[in-house]
């Protein structure tokens, strides 16, 4: 499609839309520790924190920037010439800055105008521009705003020097279609770098980042594992590699440490990750069923659509009461145990009982003793005859 930008840049939010998240905290030293693992994965620009709060998380935010990372250091803002004070004072050379340009918004929760909503913005940018930050204007709450008052909030931004918008999709209300829609409009009718900021609340945040890009957006916002407020935001392993093999656009971001990454920040987040997470989950790569395993014993491309190692993960063949007698005989040359054919298919009824008696896979030991069961009642079998 010819509106894909020709670059692609990464802007994860763990540290400030992840954090916002009910019920997470992050220590000052985890902030330090994932903003230098996501610059060592190759992350373009990290949304650190919010600099107004103070104490702690200001600290935390000029540790950050004390560390010297490749990656451009963005802190977040209202609308305010004093919250951009205070990135200034962290020493960050970016600001998003951020206000609602909805109606909805506007009326209801800061019962202004939209006059006011505008003043407010070029003020604040024009303030951060003189003191030579990086400036990405939020329009929050974009996918609920009057498309023409989006036009003319992007073009206010513009000539008041901001390098890009963030269209924020705050409440997550939309579909990849539509959001293709909004930010072809934007992108025809306004010529600023477009960020795509995108929440999950319908299961759709990964597919409306993409959506976006797709429509000419060159930003993409994400966090680990999705993290982020109510059901989160756009995953940073499932962007970087969706547009990897399903888009064919690379970002050159080091993914064999995804695994690694969502680990620690599923850890200092206190959320769990669930097998079946995309890209990172344990499942991902896990194989029980007759046929699939044999296909993936067969070759891998059968039905897996990149190697493991490339999100820091292992294939594993699981036995359990979908198994069948390619994945057993393969599980037992890992033991170091050859069988044939015709042993596996006398194994694999008492595999399977033994699976739904326990409703589960089995372990390795389990499937040994199986086997050694099996060799003892042969053996009495002879002897008894
Ligand atoms: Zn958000």
């Amino acid at each position: 499609m010819s509106n894909i930008a020709k670059k692609i840049y990464l802007v994860d939010t763990t540290l400030r839309d992840g954090e916002q998240t009910a019920g997470v905290v992050f220590a000052n030293d985890e902030k330090v520790r994932i903003a230098k693992f996501l610059d060592e994965i190759g992350v373009h620009q990290l949304e650190v924190g919010i600099p107004a709060m103070g104490g702690d998380e200001k600290e935390a935010i000029k540790a950050i920037v004390k560390a010297g990372l490749k990656a451009s250091i963005m802190a977040w803002n209202r609308a305010v010439i004093n919250d951009v004070q205070e990135s200034i004072d962290c020493g960050v050379d970016a600001v998003a800055i951020s206000i609602s340009t909805s109606d909805i918004h506007i009326k209801h929760k800061l019962q202004k105008s939209r006059e006011w909503v505008i003043e407010s913005m070029v003020q604040a940018t024009e303030y951060a521009k003189k003191h030579g930050l990086y400036v990405s204007v939020n329009a929050e709450d974009a996918s609920r705003t009057d498309p023409e008052f989006l036009i003319e909030f992007a073009k206010a931004a513009k000539s008041a020097g901001a390098d890009r918008l963030r269209f924020c999709d705050t409440v997550g209300i939309l579909d990849p279609f539509k959001t293709f829609d909004k930010i072809k409009f934007l992108k025809d009718n306004v010529d600023i770098d477009v960020e795509m900021h995108t929440h999950n609340d319908f299961g759709m945040a990964t597919a409306n980042a993409i959506a976006g890009i797709m429509a000419g957006a060159n930003y993409v916002g994400v966090t680990v594992n999705g993290l982020g407020e109510r059901a989160g935001n756009a995953a940073l392993e499932e962007v970087v590699m969706a547009l990897k093999y399903v888009e064919g656009i690379d970002l050159n971001i080091d993914t064999r440490r995804f695994r690694e990454i969502s680990e620690y920040v599923a850890m200092a987040s206190g959320r769990q990750l669930p097998s079946w997470k995309a890209i990172v989950g344990s499942n991902m790569f896990a194989h029980e069923s007759g046929i699939h395993a044999d296909g993936t014993i067969k070759d891998p491309r059968t039905y897996e659509v990149f190697d493991p190692s490339e999100v820091g993960l292992e294939r594993q063949i699981v036995i359990g009461k979908h198994s069948g007698t390619a994945a057993i005989r393969k599980k037992f040359t890992e033991y170091g145990i050859d069988i044939d054919e015709a042993t596996a298919r006398e194994l694999l009824p008492r595999v399977r009982a033994a699976a739904v008696s326990l409703k589960r896979s089995l372990f390795d030991k389990e499937l040994v003793y199986i086997y050694e069961d099996y060799l003892r009642e042969k053996e009495e079998g002879k002897k008894a005859q």
